[in-house]
């Protein structure tokens, strides 16, 4: 069994997350949307209402699962026996803080990172500026599912 997990903050999910999983999903017999908390973090959405948009998007798709956890990744994916840790690059900021990330943990595990990188009319979109627009009242319909403007 190909399993893999999509680490984030989905603080809410986009459809750069989106575009990423949909295209992932061809690749693995199952994606476990990890949502990674962090005590110390603020999030604009509550854990209920991140996980809630992601298990409305993929309500007909058996094979992505949503699930929450705390502490580092690859214990997470040792604890659901998941190979592969999931990434999206969309610029090379991205790529310079995964690699880092995904050789420390090659280095501290067997875990594989896969990266997919974004697609060209996804590559803009961040969780961060979709807060912004919301805080200021503006439509973010154009950049996230259908499930976050609900
Ligand atoms: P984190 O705080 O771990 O970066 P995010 O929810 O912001 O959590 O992102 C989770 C994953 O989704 C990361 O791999 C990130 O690069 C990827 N991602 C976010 N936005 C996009 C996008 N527009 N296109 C492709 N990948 C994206």
């Amino acid at each position: 069994m190909k399993r893999a997990v999509f680490p984030g903050s989905f603080d809410p999910l986009t459809l750069g997350h989106t575009d990423i999983i949909d295209r992932a999903i061809p690749l693995f017999d199952e994606i476990i949307i990890a949502i990674g908390t962090n005590s110390s973090k603020k999030y604009m959405f509550s854990l209920k209402e991140r996980s809630a948009f992601i298990e409305k998007t993929y309500a007909n798709e058996p094979k992505v699962i949503v699930d929450t956890y705390q502490g580092l990744t690859i214990d997470y994916c040792t604890k659901v026996k998941s190979q592969f840790i999931l990434r999206g690059l969309r610029n090379p900021a991205d790529f310079e803080f995964e690699k880092a990330i995904a050789q420390t943990n090659r280095k501290m595990s067997e875990i594989e990172t896969i990266f997919l990188l974004t697609s060209a009319d996804t590559s803009y979109i961040s969780s961060s500026i979709v807060r912004d627009i919301i805080v200021n009242h503006g439509d973010v319909s154009m950049f996230v599912p259908k499930a976050v403007t609900v």
